[in-house]
């Protein structure tokens, strides 16, 4: 990847007029918004410039540019939306990333927590017996106790689920902001958001598990779209 593609690549916040955290996006649609009006960029003092101020600014030193016929433009980390309120609320989807960032990459039957790689999704009613791919009905597990499970549900196989799996209440762009490595300048559009603890804490046990973080931050943003 060559350091333009890299630096249009980086993710940026979208915040609201409410200085509120909307959504995630990539730098390249960021300086779309940012053309087409839709969006200001935010600097380190929080004042929001047109994209032609922007443009014209003196980029600081710690900044990514992208090069333009213009000069060197830098990278905004922090975009605020000029008229909608929100996005569009995207909801969370149902995948392996979410279930195990939901359970903290603990198998919900012993407890033990584990990479990514060394977990499965576990239907608590086995799919064999018509249990759904819900966030009612599937939960992360080691591979061990999803041998030991097998077809059966857990009052058979006389094991217990630590807790009851729920649909989490946290949006996309809340699991994905606080995955560690976010930039500095987002912290203070990111500590108010509902949920923010939880997911704060569940991504420290992501990060304990050894997850991959790069994997899983372009797993996250190719879901938020
Ligand atoms: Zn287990």
């Amino acid at each position: 990847m060559s350091g333009a593609t890299r630096a249009l690549a980086t993710q940026v916040l979208v915040i609201n007029r409410h200085m509120q955290a909307v959504h995630i996006t990539t730098a390249r649609r960021a300086f779309v918004l940012l053309w087409t009006d839709i969006a200001r960029a935010l600097d380190s003092t929080w004042v929001a410039h047109t994209f032609d101020a922007w443009a014209e600014r003196d980029s600081a030193p710690h900044e990514a540019t992208v090069g333009t016929s213009r000069g060197p433009i830098a990278v905004p980390r922090v975009v605020q939306l000029v008229t909608y309120d929100r996005m569009p609320r995207a909801t969370l989807r149902l995948t392996r990333r979410n279930i195990f960032l939901r359970d903290g990459h603990t198998c919900q039957y012993c407890g033990r927590r584990a990479t990514p790689r060394d977990l499965n999704l576990d239907h608590v009613m086995p799919r064999s017996r018509g249990g759904p791919m819900s966030w009612d009905n599937v939960v992360c597990s080691c591979r061990a106790c999803n041998l030991r499970k097998g077809g059966r549900t857990p009052p058979e196989a006389n094991m217990r689920l630590l807790k009851k799996p729920v649909r989490p209440r946290w949006s996309p762009i809340l699991a994905l902001a606080f995955a560690p490595g976010r930039p500095p300048e987002w912290e203070p559009f990111l500590a108010n958001l509902q949920g923010a603890r939880e997911l704060a804490a569940l991504w420290a046990d992501a990060e304990a598990a050894g997850a991959l973080h790069a994997e899983l931050r372009a797993e996250a943003l190719a879901e938020t779209g």
